[in-house]
């Protein structure tokens, strides 16, 4: 997609993001976009770069990498939201700021050792199958907080949060409620001692409902680099 397109699409998902913070009676600078850029051209990052946008979000380690050094003269935060296999720990230690998508200790732990000490400690979220699909990454609801007690004693890596991909609806009512047991998975997990800042759930179909129930980061593709092919 073009340059002038994927600003023009840029400036409206801002604008989105602006009415709904608005009609949540919540700070726009509470809420903070990821652009989904995978499958898209380091031309396509560019474009979106320079209208302002600095966190980008991939699913595929490989294609992610090769990117990620084509474009390591700009400041980008790369987080990783895609599904994670045990060999492939390393090269996400290695290039990315975030990983939203834990979900077992044993991954955890491997990125904890392999973050390199000269880096910042590597930000997680644990991701939670909130639909209980079979297909879907994430834990189940009851598996959070044990988990999330054995990932705050780990020292490289810091729990930043929780992560949810709900079943697709266009019902703005069925998404709020998807998205609420992960507002209340993360006040359960306050109310524990384990403070968490980040609520990342809602993309391009869901943003409104997911900032309607305190998303602090939404993960947008489609609405900014057009359909993927
Ligand atoms: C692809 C993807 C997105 C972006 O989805 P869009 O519908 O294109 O906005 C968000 N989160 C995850 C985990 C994804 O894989």
């Amino acid at each position: 997609m073009n340059s002038a397109l994927i600003q023009e699409n840029l400036a409206s998902v801002q604008q989105r993001i602006e009415t709904a913070s608005k009609d949540a009676a919540r700070e726009r600078s509470e809420i903070r976009l990821l652009a989904v850029s995978k499958t898209r051209t380091a031309e396509e990052i560019i474009a979106a770069y320079q209208a302002g946008q600095t966190a980008f979000g991939e699913n595929y380690v490989a294609e992610a990498v090769e990117k990620i050094e084509t474009l390591s003269d700009y400041p980008i935060e790369w987080h990783y939201i895609g599904g994670i296999q045990s060999n492939k720990t390393r090269l996400i230690a290695m290039h990315f700021s975030w990983v939203h998508t834990i979900a077992s200790l044993k991954h955890a732990k491997r990125l904890n050792e392999q973050r390199p000490a000269e880096f910042p400690p590597l930000n997680l979220c644990i991701q939670v199958n909130i639909s209980h699909e079979q297909s879907k990454g994430g834990v189940m609801e009851s598996d959070v907080l044990p988990l999330a007690r054995e990932i705050v004693q780990l020292g490289r890596v810091k729990l930043r949060g929780l992560m949810a991909l709900p079943a697709p609806t266009g019902d703005f009512e069925k998404q709020r409620k998807n998205f609420s047991i992960l507002r209340k998975l993360r006040e359960e997990l306050q109310s524990e001692g384990i403070e968490l800042d980040t609520l990342s759930m809602g993309m391009s179909a869901d943003m409104e409902a997911s900032i309607a129930e305190g998303a602090t980061i939404v993960r947008i593709g489609t609405a900014i680099f057009g359909p993927r092919s």
